[in-house]
């Protein structure tokens, strides 16, 4: 397995200002991984929080499934996909396929951001 350093980064778009809150309040960890987050939330994290990301695809054009990728093959250290469960989702089979995938390969997955910030907390990470 490749060593993994790297953070993946997903917010649906009503939980779009809460991951850059928390982006913002944990900047300081985050900027000593690489990061990848799907396009529209990397522009955000890059733009509102100065961090350098790499952006995939839009999540609805594929991006989930393409950190899912990642994710399998061992590059990506913890997920944080800040999942908005009273949205309406045309890529749930991607979002459902991103979290198989960290259960399937046993990758920290936060989904909302009390979760996230006991990953982000943790000495482990
Ligand atoms: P986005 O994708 O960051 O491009 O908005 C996230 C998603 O909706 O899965």
């Amino acid at each position: 397995m490749p060593e993994a350093k790297t953070l993946a980064l997903i917010a649906h778009d009503g939980k779009k200002a809460d991951m850059v809150a928390f982006a913002l309040e944990h900047r300081d960890i985050l900027s000593r991984y690489e990061l990848v987050a799907t396009a529209t939330t990397g522009q955000l994290l890059a733009e509102k929080c100065g961090l350098k990301v790499e952006c995939v695809l839009s999540g609805p054009r594929g991006g989930d499934a393409q950190i899912a990728a990642r994710v399998a093959e061992g590059v990506i250290e913890a997920v944080f996909f800040f999942i908005d469960p009273l949205g309406k989702h045309p890529h749930d089979p991607d979002i459902q396929g991103l979290m198989r995938i960290c259960n399937v390969h046993n990758v920290p997955l936060a989904t909302n951001t009390a979760t996230a910030a006991f990953i982000i907390s943790t000495k482990a990470l």
